[in-house]
């Protein structure tokens, strides 16, 4: 898990995913399911009472706190969806 402090923390996983490009199912708002190499990652994004945005991540890299390409993936997804909400 790793807390979201701006996008350029996640440049390099971007552009890894934009490489790889994993498949990323909805499963609820903030719950996203990525393709990776040994199978589907769960993605977890949300925001914590003291407004830290907290991106869990299943995969090995993510346990030791990596910003792997899989969150980013899902947080792209999630980021263009928490929008849409603000909006409607
Ligand atoms: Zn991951």
């Amino acid at each position: 898990m790793f807390i979201l402090k701006g996008i350029e923390q996640l440049e390099r996983a971007i552009a890894k995913a934009k490489i790889v490009r994993p498949r990323v199912e909805f499963d609820c708002f903030g719950r996203y399911r990525v393709s990776g190499s040994k199978g589907y990652y769960t993605v977890l994004c949300k925001k914590s009472d003291n407004g830290y945005k907290t991106v869990a991540c299943s995969c090995k890299g993510a346990e030791k706190g990596l910003v792997c390409y899989h969150a980013a993936a899902a947080l792209s997804l999630h980021i263009g969806l928490a929008r849409r909400q603000q909006t409607a």
